[in-house]
């Protein structure tokens, strides 16, 4: 049977509980830890996959089609593992199943509750993953802040798991914010103090306080959150900013959260914790040769967790290239062919990022466009794909109403199409063509350079295609489809093999980066535009030359 360990939030939220859940799981994993993690979300949609990216950010999409919360990232980056859709689970999960139930008479002649029949629910879950024998730890982040009303069921289902499993099966981590309060010099436990008071009247006794701050802690001050929140000191826990993410592992290792963790989990025979490759890749990030500047052409670009995988792949495959890469986040609405140069001329690659729905669309048609002209490397991910086609299909094969029957249903030139499935679907949630596919790739193409074989296997979440009736007339002007589903013939990748760099794929490689397993086009996409970079170097060299 697995162990369990869960955590909660507390004072405010995005104090980054995935982090330090994912960092917690990488150091159990690296001291040889069978560990998974899961979370639980408190509202009330059965799966992100319906909201809106500017309140959720990023879906993340598992092997399994599950659309999740975009923490199984980081949870699949820092592990180097694949989550489930049984690795995420919301109220409206909850709620769905407890009502299908009481719909089908399981529960004839009993009043259905919130407790017990919705936290038997939350609790079947909470240990559903690890009655599968395959872990030794689950860790189970809950998501939201303790205090809101929402969570209080999933507290209670701690509380009560707390009390039922055995003791040494069980570690509860509070995750707190330790201001600091500039005009007084002070770091301030209060706020902490009450988050665990409130914590405690639901019931929930935490073993450790993780504290995120500003500042160091001193001796005095651990001795007092210690003394306050009823834990031993060596369970007060500093979490200082880092610089970037994949730095908290070491910092946590340093504070000691596994080996207290461990202690009470009363796991005792295990080996020193194996990081070597983690801090190879560190130590790559933080003293990197070259530097590129990618534009990242998008709508949702305002808030960042809206490409959180896009962004991290990249950091994995700068590090891969020992190349700094800066993004430079371009609104795609705000691209015109006036102002396309001015906007992209800084560039040494172009990625053009996945997105539902006309707004901004022109501005990434436009963008495309000056990629394909300027040899500037391109990199387009689902609907950044099916922009390269269209721009493809109005420019150069004439096709000037080419279209998307996502933007204009009417187009007589549909290039990109719903696929013949999606067109009975009405049905909103879960509906899209979901998680892996396989793709097989050509020969002699920069596809299977890049992979380096033949059959491939992505993540998918798309409803439109690209339409192969107008295949041939593409590949007859010179843009290739050099992978395709080897069953449905579904294209999966377009390139232009007269470009130096130019690929567009219909699935998201994004989700499928770790550290220790860099998605390789993005690794190809950055050494392409290193030597994008070093080219115009020499360029305006000579310019400069000329000049004088
Ligand atoms: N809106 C497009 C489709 O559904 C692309 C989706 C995406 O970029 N994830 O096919």
């Amino acid at each position: 049977m697995a162990k369990y360990i869960f955590v909660t939030g507390g004072v405010t939220s995005s104090l980054g509980k995935g982090i330090i859940a994912a960092s917690l799981a990488k150091l159990l994993q690296a001291r040889g830890i069978r560990v998974t993690i899961q979370k639980f979300d408190p509202y009330i949609n059965v799966d992100p996959g319906t909201l809106n990216p500017y309140e959720h950010g990023e879906c993340f999409v598992t092997e399994d089609g599950a659309e999740t919360d975009l923490d199984l990232g980081h949870y699949e980056r820092y592990l180097n593992i694949f989550t489930s859709q049984a690795n995420n689970v919301t109220t409206g999960r909850i709620y769905q199943t407890v009502i299908n139930k009481e719909r089908e008479g399981a529960y004839l002649g009993k009043t259905v509750q919130v407790v017990p029949h919705i936290t038997d629910e939350i609790k079947r879950r909470m240990l559903l993953i690890g009655q599968r024998n395959e872990y030794d730890v689950i860790i189970t982040e809950l998501g939201g802040t303790v205090g809101d009303i929402e969570s209080l069921p999933f507290i209670e289902a701690v509380r009560q798991l707390q009390w039922e499993l055995p003791e040494e099966d069980v570690v509860v981590i509070h995750l707190t914010l330790i201001p600091y309060l500039k005009a007084a010099k002070e770091l301030k436990t209060k706020p902490t103090q009450h988050s665990v008071r409130m914590l405690s009247q639901e019931g929930v006794t935490p073993d450790v306080i993780v504290c995120r701050t500003e500042e160091p802690l001193s001796p005095e001050i651990r001795k007092k959150i210690a003394l306050f929140c009823n834990v031993k000191v060596e369970a007060v826990i500093e979490a200082a900013d880092a610089s970037t993410i994949y730095e908290v592992p070491v910092t946590m290792m340093k504070e000691k959260l596994d080996l207290i963790c461990l202690k009470k989990l009363n796991i005792t025979n295990y080996p020193d914790a194996e990081l070597t490759k983690w801090k190879e890749f560190l130590d790559k990030l933080r003293h990197p040769k070259s530097k590129v500047t990618i534009g990242l052409i998008g709508k949702y670009i305002e808030l960042q967790d809206a490409y959180k995988s896009i962004l991290e792949s990249f950091v994995h495959a700068g590090a891969m290239n020992e190349c700094k890469v800066q993004i430079l986040n371009v609104h795609s609405e705000s691209i015109t062919p006036d102002n396309v140069g001015e906007k992209l001329g800084n560039l040494d690659g172009l990625l053009v990022a996945p997105g539902f729905g006309h707004r901004g669309i022109e501005g990434k048609i436009t963008a495309v466009k000056y990629a394909r002209e300027n040899k500037l490397p391109f990199f387009g991910i689902c609907l950044g794909m099916q922009m390269a086609v269209i721009e493809f299909a109005r420019n150069i094969l004439g096709l000037s109403k080419a279209h998307s029957t996502e933007m204009q249903a009417d187009t007589p030139t549909p290039v990109i199409d719903l696929m013949e499935h999606q067109k009975k679907i009405t049905v909103k949630g879960g509906t899209m063509r979901l998680g892996a596919y396989p793709c097989a790739i050509e020969n002699d193409t920069l596809a299977k350079t890049i992979y380096g074989k033949s059959l491939i296997s992505e993540r998918h979440r798309h409803r439109y295609e690209f339409n192969n009736e107008y295949l041939s007339q593409f590949e007859e002007a010179g843009m290739i489809a050099s992978g395709k589903n080897p069953e449905s013939g579904l294209v999966e990748i377009i390139e232009l093999p007269n470009h130096p760099f130019f690929i567009g794929v219909q699935y998201h490689p994004e989700l499928k980066s770790s550290v220790e397993n860099p998605q390789p086009i993005f690794v190809h996409f950055i050494k392409a535009a290193k030597e994008f970079a070093s080219k115009r170097v020499s360029r305006n060299a000579v310019l400069e030359r000329e000049m004088i």
